[in-house]
C-alpha cells in the first residue's frame, strides 16, 4: 500500500484538489491520502491555519470575531463552489467552529489546537465528499475515528507507540479510498492536540508506519529536494536519493520541504519517503531511504537565529565535572543546546535564540558565579551552515574545500564542528554572511570542476 500526503499548496483551491484526486484515484495501491489545510494560492495569500490563529486571537481577547470566522468559511466556500460540491458542508463547519469556541473559551491552549485543526479537518471532509460525488467509494476518517492517540502537549504532540496497531486495524476495516486530515491527533480524553507547525508530514509518516506502507509519497509544489536553497542558488542540483540521517541534518538547518520529526516513525521500519510534485507527478522526485550508495557532499543548508556563549577558564580540561555542571545549569533553565565545540581552556555552546525567555543575562550570571569562569562572552547573530553527505567520511580534502571557499570570499569562520558520524560538517558564521557563504560553498562542491 502507498500512503500519500498532500501539502497546503496542493490543496489550496479546487483545481489543485482535482490534481490530488487524479493522483490518488490513478492507482489501486494508493488507498490513503493525508491532506493539509488550504495553503497559499499566491504569494500574498494567507494560509487557512494562519487565518484560524487570527480567529483564536480575537476570541481569546473576547473581541468580535465574525469577520475572521467569515474569512475562513469563505475560503472553503470558494473551494466548494469551484469544484463544485453539490451538498455544501458550510453550515456544519460554522457549527463546529462555534462549538469549539463555546466549549474551550476558558482553556486557551485547547481552543487554539481545536481551531487550528479545523483547517485540515474541513478540507478532508470536502475532498472525501467530492470524490464520492464522482462515484468513487471514499471515506473521511478523523484522527479520533482511527484512534490516533497522541501525548497531551498542545501544539507539540507526539504519537503514542500503542496507536500504530490501533490505526492499522481501523484502516484495514475500511474499504475504498480514505481521506484523513493531517496535523492533529487526540489525547486519551478525545481532546484535539496538534503537532508542531507543518505537522501533516508527521500524520503521513504515522499512517505509513501503521500500515507498513511500501512507500510514503509526500506531495508538495517542487519536484523533490535541491542541494541548496533555490531562493539563494539559481537552479540548484536536484537530489535524487538521500538517507534519513542526511535529510535530518539538512532540515535541521533550514530545509523546510519535509518536517524533521516526520522521519521518526519511518526510521525504525525503513519505510522510504518519496518527495514528489503534485503539479508534475511523473517526475521521480527525491527518495529518502535508510541507506544509499555514498557519494560526496549531497547538500548545503544554512539557518540563522543562533547565539554562541563562549566560556574560557584556565585549566578547564583538568576540572572534573565542569561540563556536567554547565549542562545542569542549562537544564535548570530548560534550555537545549545545538553544538558544543571545545578547546582545552574554552568551550562554546550554540543555542537557538528562541530558547531564551528574556533570561540570557541571568543565565550568564549564573554560569559566571557557579563555575567561576575567567571570561564569558556572547555572540548573538550566528548562522549555522551545514555541509552534508554520507560520502564525506571517506573523501579526503572535503573540509579543505569549504575553508578555502570561505577564505576566497573573505568570510570569517567562527567555529567548525564535525560529528562522530562524519555525515556533516558544521560551520558557525555571522548571520550577515549567510547567503554569500551558501553561494561560496555550493560553488565549491557543485559547480567547480
Ligand atoms: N496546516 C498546518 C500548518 O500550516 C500543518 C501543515 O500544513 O502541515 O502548519
Amino acid at each position: 500500500m502507498i500512503v500519500c500526503k498532500f501539502g497546503g499548496s496542493s490543496v489550496a483551491n479546487a483545481a489543485q484538489i482535482k490534481k490530488v484526486l487524479d493522483i490518488l484515484n490513478e492507482s489501486d495501491n494508493r488507498k490513503i491520502a493525508i491532506v493539509s489545510a488550504p495553503g497559499k494560492r499566491y504569494t500574498a495569500d494567507i494560509k487557512v491555519t494562519d487565518l484560524l490563529i487570527q480567529l483564536y486571537n480575537k476570541v481569546i481577547l473576547s473581541e468580535k470575531y465574525d469577520d475572521e470566522k467569515q474569512r475562513i468559511l469563505d475560503r472553503f466556500r470558494s473551494i466548494e463552489e469551484e469544484l463544485p460540491l453539490k451538498n455544501s458542508l458550510l453550515i456544519k463547519f460554522n457549527a463546529q467552529l462555534e462549538q469549539y469556541i463555546n466549549q474551550y473559551h476558558n482553556q486557551p491552549l485547547r481552543l487554539l489546537d481545536a481551531l487550528k485543526s479545523t483547517g485540515e479537518d474541513f478540507n478532508a471532509q470536502i475532498i472525501a465528499a467530492f470524490n464520492c460525488q464522482n462515484g468513487i467509494k471514499t471515506t473521511y476518517l478523523s484522527p479520533k475515528d482511527i484512534k490516533m492517540i497522541v501525548s497531551d502537549e498542545p501544539g507539540n504532540a507526539i504519537i503514542l507507540e500503542k496507536s500504530y496497531d490501533l490505526i492499522n486495524s481501523m484502516i484495514q476495516n475500511t474499504d475504498g479510498k480514505i481521506i484523513i486530515p493531517g496535523f492533529f491527533g487526540v489525547n486519551y480524553h478525545g481532546d484535539i492536540v496538534t503537532f508542531s507547525r507543518g505537522g501533516s508530514d508527521i500524520t503521513g509518516a504515522i499512517l505509513s508506519r501503521s500500515v507498513q506502507a511500501e512507500v510514503y509519497e509526500n506531495y508538495t509544489d517542487v519536484s523533490g529536494i535541491f542541494a541548496a536553497n533555490p531562493t539563494i542558488i539559481d537552479n540548484p542540483a536536484a537530489i535524487h536519493n538521500l538517507t534519513y540521517a542526511e535529510m535530518r541534518e539538512l532540515s535541521y538547518a533550514g530545509f523546510n520541504v519535509f518536517h524533521d520529526e516526520a522521519l521518526m516513525p519511518l526510521y525504525k521500519e525503513g519505510i522510504p519517503v518519496n518527495i514528489k510534485n503534485t503539479n508534475n507527478p511523473d517526475h521521480p522526485g527525491t527518495m529518502i531511504t535508510k541507506s544509499r550508495e555514498s557519494t560526496g557532499v549531497v547538500g548545503v543548508s544554512c539557518d540563522t537565529g543562533f547565539v554562541s556563549i563562549n566560556i574560557t577558564k584556565y585549566l578547564m580540561n583538568r576540572e572534573i565535572g565542569f561540563t556536567r555542571r554547565l549542562l545542569t545549569i542549562l537544564e535548570d533553565y530548560q534550555i537545549s543546546y545545538e553544538h558544543m565545540p571545545s578547546g582545552i581552556d574554552d568551550l562554546s555552546i550554540i543555542i537557538r535564540k528562541n530558547q531564551f525567555n528574556n533570561n540570557l543575562n541571568t543565565l550568564l550570571n549564573e554560569i559566571q558565579t557557579t563555575l567561576h569562569v575567567d571570561e564569558i562572552t556572547v555572540e548573538k547573530d550566528i548562522a549555522i551552515l551545514m555541509v552534508v553527505g554520507l560520502g564525506m567520511k571517506t573523501l579526503i580534502g572535503t573540509a579543505n574545500k569549504a575553508t578555502e571557499a570561505f577564505k576566497q570570499h573573505h568570510i570569517n569562520l567562527k567555529m567548525i564542528n564535525q560529528g562522530s558520524s562524519e555525515i556533516s560538517m558544521m560551520f558557525g558564521i555571522c548571520e550577515s554572511d549567510a547567503d554569500q557563504a551558501v553561494k561560496a560553498i555550493y560553488d565549491a562542491y557543485f559547480t567547480a570542476s
